[in-house]
This record gives structure tokens, sequence and C-alpha cells, in this order.
């Protein structure tokens, strides 16, 4: 099976200008070859806001790499202090944009309601919006995870422009006990609720080509071919292995090799 890969990498509060810089000079090195057309791979690191402007000068224009910012706020401007609103992420030159991201739920305390705003703002700015979700170790034992699911789904599209949305839209399955703790969620685990994700967002959007579902949760080199072979899995969303361009790669070039 020949199908495209997305991979896309969150830096969280890591990495300095200066090494953005350099992982895009490397990334450029590294990102050579057939494999890496742009019908087969797409990726997107996501570094902190004041590293953004360095990546993007650094990212070399002939690879399949993009830049997005890790957040953005529902509103445009005015007295929010520390917050930036998705069309200054797009005025700076981001094509994409996390919502929804589990430490930005669980951490800084952010709702449904929320990141459903913050989704719909990206997607009137004209963003690709990486919506993230998943549920908790207790909701996964307590046999909740897909109505906990379908509830972070429902209320984060019920504000949507449908026609706007369809080709903006990519979904991130990110279980939050898999979230830098080095456990991942097994393939058939990930196949299932990613499939669930992508039925829903079909039933919503009706759209074609369908809305990308990305899994994200310790995903590494050595897990990195069972879970990207699912079928509903269209790529990674990755936390610890993208600070490095290695094992980045590595993540894809484990899928590629056996795949191709
Ligand atoms: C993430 O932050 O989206 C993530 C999946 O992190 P990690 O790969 O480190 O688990």
């Amino acid at each position: 099976p020949m199908k495209k890969i997305y991979l896309y990498g969150n830096w969280k509060m890591n990495m300095l200008p200066f090494e953005g810089e350099e992982f895009c000079r490397t990334l450029g090195n590294k990102m050579q070859g057939d494999i890496y057309s742009s019908e087969m791979i797409q990726v997107c690191l996501f570094p902190p806001f004041l590293t953004i402007p360095e990546v993007l000068k650094s990212l070399p224009e002939d690879v399949p790499a993009a830049c997005g910012a890790q957040d953005g706020y529902f509103e445009d401007r005015g007295a929010f202090t520390g917050e930036v609103s998705m069309d200054m992420v797009k005025a700076v030159g981001c094509s994409h944009v996390l919502v929804g991201h589990s430490e930005r739920r669980h951490i800084f305390g952010e709702s449904n309601e929320i990141v459903a705003k913050k989704l719909a703002k990206a997607i009137e700015t004209g963003l690709k919006t990486v919506l993230c979700f998943g549920e908790t170790l207790d909701e996964r034992e307590s046999g909740k995870t897909l109505a906990v699911v379908r509830e972070q789904l429902e209320s984060a599209f019920a504000g949507l422009d449908k026609d706007k949305s369809c080709c903006r839209v990519i979904l991130a399955y990110e279980p939050v006990w898999a979230i830098g703790t080095g456990k991942n969620a097994r393939p058939e685990d990930a196949q299932e609720v990613c499939a669930f994700a992508a039925k829903m967002a079909g039933d919503y959007f009706g759209t074609h080509p369908k809305i990308p579902v990305l899994y994200g949760g310790s995903v590494k080199e050595s897990n990195a071919l069972d879970l990207l072979s699912q079928h509903d899995i269209d790529g990674a969303l990755v936390g610890g292995a993208s600070l490095k361009v290695d094992s980045f790669l590595g993540i894809y070039e484990n899928y590629r090799k056996i795949s191709v």
C-alpha cells in the first residue's frame, strides 16, 4: 500500500530558535529520495511560538515540510494578555495549528467548549487545523472511550462551517495515558478509535477525500510500523521523538521500508 503519511512533530516547550534552525537544516538534508516526495509524506513541525520564525526561515523549499503553531486563541484582538490569535499565526506564515492538545485540556483547563471555539476560529482563518482528542486512563478502563471521543468530536464539529472545514480539518487521536509515557496504544485499539473518528467526520462533513486521522502517544521508530499500517491511521503526531531528526524521520522510514 502506498498511502501518504502525515508525520507531524509537536515540540511542546522545547527548542530555542537556533535549535530549530539546526533541526531544519538537517531535516532538509535527510528528506531526500523518492520516499520523501509530496505524494508519499507530509511533514509539519509545531515549534513554540518564538521559534516559529526561525523554522519558517530555515525550512528548505524543496521538501514537503510545513510549520504550524501549537495553539491559538479564539478572539482576534484585545485584552487577552499572553495569547496569540489565529490570524497572527497565519500572518507569520504558518499553514497549520494544533487545537485541543491534551496538555492544553488537562494542564491549562481547556474545555470542549473552548476547543470548539478555537477550532472554528482556526478554520475560519484558513489554517489547516489539527484537532486533538482522546480519553484518559480512567475513561478507557471504565469502557467510556468511544463515548468520550464522540462527545469531544461532536462538540468540536458543531460550530463549524462544513464547506470550509472539509479540507482543513485533520484529526489526531491521542489517548491521554499514552502521551509522553512511553506506553503507546495497542495498534488495534488505536485503529478502532481512528476508524470511529474517521466515520464520524465522514458522516458530518460528507467529504471526499477523507479527513486524515493521525495517532499520537509515544510513537517511536520501534512501534511505527504496527501503528501506521493500520487501515484508518493516516499518520503520527509525535512529541518526544520529534525533537531529533533521526528519531523523527526514523518513524516514517520504518513504515516505508517495509510497506513500499
Ligand atoms: C504529543 O505531544 O502530541 C505526543 C504524542 O507526545 P509523545 O509522542 O511524547 O507521547
